[in-house]
């Protein structure tokens, strides 16, 4: 396929934390190029919006062409999002609150752009193109430092009232719980996402003995990592840390099928890596604590497209957009 042939073309940028993901696709939703660098969030925000925009003109440049062939572009970026204000307010990028993120990318490449949050974006990319394809109603949840989430009904992003729909992290599993980092106490995140298998790991380190005391006392970084190598080189303490999380993960699954009866959960995130350790207690759990009519239909697996899924989600958003208001 010629770069002529492929025209037009969508453009999908993540903004994450830590890095920044962008990539073009055909009008068919094919992968023509992707580009990642570092966000550098502590450079400011101009700096990092101008390695966004620089970014995606990379990956044009890698086509073989120049924007005048992109027809609409989307970007991602975490925590809520809003029509009117743009990123409201990111965790781990200071200094991002109310920006219009859209418009100011959107000028830049001279092409229009919609925003989306992150996990909103992924659920829906592996809704058209990975584990969730030809499903009607999906829950997506990505389980890593944290735990976010994004709902399909009826094959579209459900965004509620106010944009904030989908947090599936901060739903309330334990009353005057642990404390979450989005300041409330109880939350799913707090008790089944890798920061909080961190915190339990370092808090149990404190007693005098086992494998989780020597990498303390070593100054060793105890992260959800760390304790899953002690726990598949056998470590008790560390393996039920990793099953506890998981028991938690499935009480909040079993919450969110008891509510949407979905046909499918998809799971993302760097904790699905834990495999059985993690998974297995979750799938027990939710064996146990749904209704049974939605346990009988409901499946869940994990997802097939990685940290990509957040652009790739954005720039098909970007595609059907286009293709349903008819631009092209
Ligand atoms: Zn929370």
């Amino acid at each position: 396929v010629t770069a002529e042939e492929a025209a037009p073309l969508f453009g999908g940028i993540d903004l994450g934390a830590t890095k920044i993901l962008s990539l073009v696709v055909s009008r068919t939703g094919s992968l023509l190029a992707e580009d990642i660098r570092p966000s550098l969030g502590a450079e400011g925000r101009d700096a990092v919006i101008g390695r966004m925009v620089a970014s995606l003109r990379e990956c044009l440049a890698t086509v073989g062409v120049d924007g005048r062939q992109l027809a609409a572009i989307g970007v991602s970026a975490p925590g809520p999002v809003d029509d009117a204000a743009g990123v409201t307010n990111p965790p781990n990028l200071p200094g991002w609150h109310d920006v219009p993120l859209a418009s100011l990318i959107g000028s830049q490449l001279n092409a229009r752009c919609t925003l989306e949050n992150d996990a909103n974006a992924a659920a829906f990319a592996e809704h058209r193109w990975g584990a969730g394809r030809g499903s009607r109603h999906m829950l997506f949840l990505t389980v890593s430092s944290g735990v976010g989430g994004g709902i399909i009904i009826d094959g579209a992003i459900y965004r509620g009232v106010s944009g904030a729909a989908g947090e599936m992290g901060h739903v309330t599993i334990h009353e005057n719980g642990r404390r979450c980092p989005c300041g409330r106490r109880g939350c799913l995140e707090a008790y089944s996402s890798g920061l909080a298998i961190a915190k339990q790991g370092y808090r149990i380190g404190r007693r005098a003995s086992g494998a989780l005391h020597a990498r303390r006392a070593a100054a060793e970084p105890l992260t959800a990592k760390a304790i899953y190598e002690l726990a598949t080189a056998g470590d008790e303490t560390a393996r039920r840390l990793i099953a506890d999380a998981g028991r938690h993960l499935g009480t909040g699954l079993a919450s969110l099928i008891n509510i949407f009866d979905p046909e499918l959960i998809v799971l993302g995130g760097s904790l699905t890596k834990m495999g059985d350790l993690y998974l297995g207690p979750a799938q027990a759990t939710v064996q146990r604590e749904c209704s049974a009519q939605a346990r009988r239909d409901v499946r869940i697996v994990i997802g097939e497209l990685g940290d990509r899924a957040p652009a790739l989600g954005v720039a098909t958003l970007a595609l059907e957009t286009a293709t349903q208001t008819s631009t092209l």
